[in-house]
């Protein structure tokens, strides 16, 4: 196909539609729609982000690429199943939507050196069997998510949120139809990702794995503890310490009450220097932020440097050690009995100056981080991540898949979170409000 044909919608700059008219030219595509790549993803595509889900792609050699996107009531994707080992009553009341109710869908071209893209109606598809308003009760845009993002850090109630929100959809984006269905609930999940960090973020896991998309890029993620000993997690990047320092710089705008007192991380320089750009501490007379190492690292990197048994059982004796002068003790008796030239350099030059970081004694005053000395349970949550994604995952794809497993590990702390509390009290019939009223009980009712 020719990508510009003549009979396609170019839009003057000065007739630039309202946003609910971007929404409805995106929704029953009646004729083909120029835009430049930026004005596309900013201002257009978040819009309808909600409506539309991906169904098949390519990707060619020149950078060009197309994507079909399908209704999202068409439903492609199968449903999760439930877990059969979770008794009726305890069961969370969930809906399963019913698959194949509308087969509209777009075609989307991507000219990279034109930064062009043609959005058209994907040959022979119907209209929606349904409304837009429809599409909009499924689910929220991106837009209207990012601006309860922007409300959400204002510390404001969920109910302020939600009419803060839905008041300026209206009046000032003319989007009225795309935020009357937010409710209260989703903004609260908003609210609470930021609010745990704020609150539990003083002893952070940080850790990074690879092949979850095809760009190589790395996923970074935070790992915080609640209450209950359950994990959430929160956020990604990519790359090199300045890339990472940016991403960590961004999440403390986002959380802006967070003051990681800890970051428990594998051995990594990349990872240390980030943190240390990020929360410089005491320098800019905030709250002293030290790097501590995962010992299940250490021991493993050990495994293969300090190669002579002896020795090594030596150094994990230090660190385990509860005292400073005992710890430096054995340090030292390693060095010094150590008759192989590389392990005794190893040591040296290695494990010496930086013995606060990677020995128990200095954790002593913080019971927590006796109990937590490995980012095991990161690392767990990276390999469950890795078996719903692929390497062959664009970035969205691979977005998507972390979103999944999040919510899930969201639901099991919520799960964990109400066991905690109302052990006894039967949930049948009882309000949400007043089981929220519950949680807030120290112990258990
Ligand atoms: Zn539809």
């Amino acid at each position: 196909m020719t990508p510009f044909a003549s009979n396609i919608i170019n839009i003057p700059v000065s007739e630039a539609p309202t946003p609910n008219q971007k929404r409805n030219l995106l929704f029953n595509v009646e004729q083909p729609l120029e835009l430049s790549i930026e004005e596309f993803d900013k201002e257009w595509w978040p819009l309808v982000s909600n409506i539309w889900t991906n169904f098949s792609h390519k990707n060619n050699v020149n950078g060009n690429l197309w994507e079909v996107f399908i209704c999202r009531f068409n439903k492609p994707k199968k449903s999760s199943t439930r877990k059969e080992e979770i008794s009726q009553e305890k069961r969370r009341v969930t809906k399963i939507r019913s698959a194949n109710l509308c087969f509209a869908k777009i075609k989307v071209y991507r000219y990279a050196s034109e930064q062009k893209v043609l959005i058209e109606r994907f040959k022979d598809s119907p209209d929606h069997s349904h409304t837009l308003e429809e599409s909009e009760k499924l689910k929220r845009s991106q837009t209207v998510q990012n601006l309860v993002m922007q409300e959400a850090i204002k510390n404001y109630r969920p109910p302020e949120i939600v009419n803060a929100v839905k008041e300026y959809a209206t009046e000032k984006l003319d989007l009225g139809e795309s935020v009357k269905e937010l409710r209260r609930k989703e903004v609260t999940n908003i609210k609470y990702k930021l609010k745990n960090l704020e609150q539990h973020g003083w002893l952070t896991l940080i850790d990074s794995t690879h092949k979850t998309n095809r760009y190589d890029c790395r996923l970074f993620t935070l790992y915080i503890r609640d209450y209950y000993g359950c994990w959430n997690v929160v956020f990604v990047s990519k790359e090199d310490s300045v890339t990472i320092a940016e991403g960590l710089k961004i999440v403390r705008r986002f959380a802006r009450h967070w003051s990681p007192r800890y970051f428990l991380s594998d051995q990594s320089n990349i990872e240390s220097n980030s943190i240390r750009m990020a929360f410089p501490g005491l320098k800019n007379g905030e709250q002293d932020c030290d790097v501590i190492f995962c010992t299940v690292h250490i021991m493993r990197t050990w495994m293969n440097k300090i190669y002579d048994k002896k020795m090594r059982q030596k150094m994990i004796h230090a660190m385990h050690k509860r005292t400073k002068i005992g710890c430096e003790d054995l340090v030292q008796q390693a060095i010094n009995e150590c008759s192989i030239t590389t392990i005794k350099n190893y040591i040296t030059r290695n494990y010496t100056k930086n013995i606060h970081q990677w020995a128990l004694w200095a954790r002593q005053h913080f019971p927590l981080l006796l109990q937590v000395t490995s980012t095991n349970a990161l690392e767990s949550y990276h390999s469950e991540l890795k078996s719903l994604t692929s390497p062959q995952h664009g970035l969205i794809g691979a977005c998507h898949k972390i979103v999944e497993l999040d919510k899930k590990k969201c639901s099991d702390s919520e799960h964990v979170a109400y066991e905690f509390r109302v052990k006894r009290i039967s949930a049948v019939g009882v309000d949400d409000d007043i089981l929220q009223e519950i949680h807030k009980f120290p112990f258990p009712v």
